[in-house]
């Protein structure tokens, strides 16, 4: 049933490897994935057909809360699981059907979710929206500005004063993935970050990727961003572990979140820096990819979620990470920023 919902997800003898011989003894017994995409091919027409973008690669045309599901118990056995998903980002989502979906999803697994927020709706509306479809937050992008080129998109474009006073009001999470070729390295990203989380500070910020900084150049003066309190640091999709490491060293680890990305995390190869450039290598040909003819040799890899955790595993060994901080940021830190925002839920405002 899985395999026709998520035709592109195998597990095979490596991933079974890789977790028993490595990963097994270093994951807690709970995860809580804080960064997942569920949605349906409808929902965004462009999210069809073969992408060439690296920065939005494609795996799937969707990705229904069933698949989703099926991957999280697959690759994590025995482990309780809890996931904060929102829908596919694509410029031309229909914003209420992939909402409405993303918190069906939650509501069905035990999930949390995230709202997709409108450029054009004021803070009452926001908040209203947020409020009535039970989500814990905004999950912004760059994507949906469309008055300048991407590359010039800043943090405060894409996440507008109206989704700033909701976020502080309603004290919630905000996903932000920052823009800019230069990724966390730039910065006008530095002063974009600083100026939302002064702007909002009873709300949550977290910077998913770290700040997409999947190789040690693209950080930058990113460590210094330790100081500002309600800065969630978000490892997902980072595979390489002398990134993690400087996380785990200059970061709050309270505050440091794990997450996958699925669908993409759900694919077999590494993300690699080479020259400062972020590459995919993936075992299956894609246009946003590197690989490997295929007959020219036999290309053994495990999944991105897996490196992930590989990742993070040496990371924490290097900073002597205790068990218990392995467990916050797994998954207690997780819990806590959730259950903080459902029990100001309850509060007048
Ligand atoms: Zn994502």
């Amino acid at each position: 049933m899985m395999s026709e919902l998520n035709p592109n997800f195998v597990y095979d003898d490596i991933d079974r490897e890789v977790w028993q011989s490595e990963l097994d003894a270093f994951v807690p017994t709970d995860v809580f994935d804080f960064h997942g995409h569920v949605y349906l091919a409808r929902f965004a027409p462009s999210k069809t057909g073969p992408s060439r973008n690296p920065s939005q690669p494609r795996v799937v045309d969707e990705y229904p809360h069933e698949a989703f599901a099926g991957v999280e118990s697959r690759i994590w056995p025995g482990r309780r699981v809890k996931a904060l998903v929102f829908s596919t980002v694509a410029a031309d989502l229909d914003l209420e059907a992939g909402n409405a979906y993303a918190a069906e999803g939650a509501r069905t697994n035990g999930w949390h979710a995230l709202m997709v927020p409108s450029m054009t709706d004021d803070a009452d509306t926001i908040l209203g929206k947020v409020r009535a479809g039970g989500f814990l937050g905004l999950k912004p992008y760059y994507t949906f500005v469309t008055n300048k080129p991407p590359a010039e998109v800043t943090l405060e474009d894409m996440v507008t004063p109206a989704m700033r006073e909701a976020a502080d009001r309603g004290r919630l999470i905000v996903m932000t993935h920052i823009p800019r070729p230069g990724r966390l390295a730039d910065p006008v990203n530095i002063r974009g970050i600083r100026r939302l989380c002064r702007d909002a500070p009873n709300a949550k910020i977290i910077l998913a990727h770290f700040g997409r900084s999947y190789f040690p150049e693209a950080v930058g003066d990113g460590l210094s961003l330790h100081d500002i309190p309600n800065l969630y640091p978000e490892l997902s999709m980072v595979q390489d572990w002398e990134v993690i490491e400087a996380v785990l060293n200059h970061f709050d680890r309270k505050r440091i979140l794990f997450g996958l990305d699925l669908p993409v995390a759900q694919e077999k190869g590494k993300l690699i820096g080479i020259n400062g450039q972020r590459h995919f290598f993936t075992k299956r040909p894609h246009t946003w990819s590197a690989h490997v003819e295929p007959g020219s040799y036999e290309v053994k890899c495990t999944l991105f979620a897996y490196e992930m955790v590989r990742a993070l595993k040496k990371a924490s060994e290097r900073a002597r990470l205790s068990r218990a901080e392995i467990a916050d940021i797994f998954f207690h830190n997780a819990q806590r920023a959730v259950d903080d925002v459902l029990r100001q839920e309850g509060e007048p405002r």
